[in-house]
């Protein structure tokens, strides 16, 4: 079959530099080399002992088939009060397989082909893809550290077709964190335009200075025009349980539902009450965040100042880094050099928006003895010593 037979908007999502960098990263490591990957999101450490067990006993007892597509009740009843939300869990909480299925079923409910979404630029690389995927288009709005952006920017680019928008907070790749002001002046002019604002909260505990996260569910109204995505792969290191879930009226959670009964069915089922396990032992997960991520992002900071010099985004939450580079304009290709070089995978920032161009995003979800082999080496590189 010929290219052109293709699916036109599927076709058009084009294999991403982080895949080209991971992919490059993985073929060294197989050829025996010492290749330190600052470029993975996820947490390096374990699920708390409680779910793991659980998930093993869910197993035995059978656990294993097909649930309601919404999810199991106990877990919708269990995500309203961990969340504090005034939403029912029979009709406004839906769980899907994984929060990428939630912010594709989200996109989904209210885009038609031709129609654009409102992302955030920088914000997480898969936001396009996915809003693409539906032969819909990203429209990129620059934000500033700390979330800044101009209103008339925004303003200027609504139009008549579009049905979103996307906010990440804490965010992946810069680790700002919205302020309350400024995500209900997201939310007023969503509500304003009829359009949809779609919140990923999916490193909400991932928190580590003094400013607090704060949710699309706190806000005036917020269901009316909001959509709450959130799940256990960051929170409770559980990325290969692939469980999440959306939060909002039944209009839009009706959709999601149909969202997960076209494809995965349903989340896995002893995922499921592995989660709820999850759920009840957030206060012991809450301290082992703190405990293994903070002293990395203070030692990060210690060591951009020694080491660096860069613009380091001071970053307040999630679990990356955001660093801007000076004197290059293709921080692609200078990845690739940087991992052929010095054998460190990062991800360079063009991924993430067009404005990501100039920045490189690490993660400092790794052992600390990583992070500073890894930021030694992208000194050296940066200051072309040997
Ligand atoms: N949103 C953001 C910003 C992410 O970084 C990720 C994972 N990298 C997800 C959503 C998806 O997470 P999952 O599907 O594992 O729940």
């Amino acid at each position: 079959m010929k290219s052109n037979k293709l699916s036109k908007s599927l076709s058009s999502i084009v294999g991403s530099v982080t895949a080209e960098v991971f992919a490059e990263s993985k073929k060294l490591q197989r050829m025996g080399k010492n290749v330190i990957n600052l470029a993975i999101g996820q947490p390096d450490f374990l699920p708390l002992d409680e779910v793991l067990e659980a998930t093993a006993n869910f197993v035995m007892d059978g656990k294993v088939q097909y649930t309601e597509s919404k999810g199991i009740f106990d877990l919708r009843k269990s995500i309203v009060d961990y969340y504090q939300v005034d939403a029912s869990p029979e009709t406004e909480v839906v769980v899907t397989a994984g929060g990428k299925l939630g912010i594709f079923g989200a996109v989904w409910s209210v885009c038609n082909p031709g129609d654009n979404v409102i992302v955030l630029d920088p914000s997480w690389v898969s936001y396009g893809s996915i809003i693409k995927s539906f032969g819909c288009i990203p429209k990129y709005l620059e934000v500033g550290k700390d979330f800044t952006f101009d209103e008339d920017d925004l303003r200027n680019l609504i139009d008549d077709r579009t049905k979103a928008l996307i906010v990440n907070s804490p965010c992946n790749p810069t680790g700002q964190i919205i302020s309350e002001k400024k995500l209900a002046s997201l939310y007023n002019l969503c509500a304003e335009n009829e359009i949809l604002l779609i919140s990923d909260e999916i490193y909400n505990e991932y928190v580590f200075g003094n400013k607090p996260f704060f949710s699309l569910t706190k806000i005036n109204n917020w269901k009316d025009y909001g959509v709450a995505i959130n799940g256990f792969s960051k929170t409770f290191s559980m990325t290969g349980f692939r469980v999440g879930y959306a939060i909002s009226n039944e209009l839009i959670t009706n959709e999601i539902n149909k969202v997960m009964q076209l494809t995965a069915s349903c989340a896995t089922n002893f995922a499921q009450h592995a989660a709820v396990v999850a759920l009840k032992n957030i206060g012991k997960m809450r301290v082992r965040i703190q405990e293994i991520m903070k002293p990395r992002l203070d030692r990060l900071i210690e060591l951009d100042g020694e080491l660096l010099g860069f613009d380091l985004l001071r970053p307040q939450g999630a679990m990356y880094g955001w660093f801007k580079l000076h004197d290059v304009q293709d921080t692609a290709k200078w990845a690739k050099e940087l991992l052929k070089e010095k054998l460190v995978a990062v991800t360079p920032g063009i991924g993430f928006g067009p404005h990501g161009e100039g920045w490189f995003r690490i993660s400092y979800a790794t052992k600390l003895e990583n992070l500073e082999d890894g930021l030694q080496r992208i000194s050296d590189f940066v200051n072309k010593k040997n």
